[in-house]
């Protein structure tokens, strides 16, 4: 189980770190559909993370190859930024 898993009550936006018997510690909600939810979303958005930064090292290599180091330098830096964007937007 990662460490940086996250999830907050949906009831009370407590931040769930024990989930004694499935229920929020604070208010007592059935937490545990939620909290699997949680995981599914973020195995999903590692998936999509995986996918676009093959796809972007493979675009910059193929392209970069045709270009000198300076310019396949620029075209990592073009998509590490795009990277940066795109998970920023899917996490917040
Ligand atoms: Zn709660």
């Amino acid at each position: 189980m990662p460490v940086a898993t996250k999830v907050d009550c949906p009831e009370c936006d407590q931040p769930l770190i024990r989930k004694p018997g499935g229920q929020c510690p604070n208010c007592g909600t059935d937490v545990r559909e939620h909290v699997l939810r949680a995981r599914l979303r973020e195995k999903r958005i590692e998936q999509v993370v995986a996918i676009v930064s093959t796809i972007l090292v493979l675009g910059v290599s193929l392209f970069a190859g045709g270009c000198t180091i300076v310019e396949g330098v620029l075209a990592y830096a073009v998509a590490g930024f795009v990277m940066y964007q795109l998970a920023r937007k899917t996490f917040f």
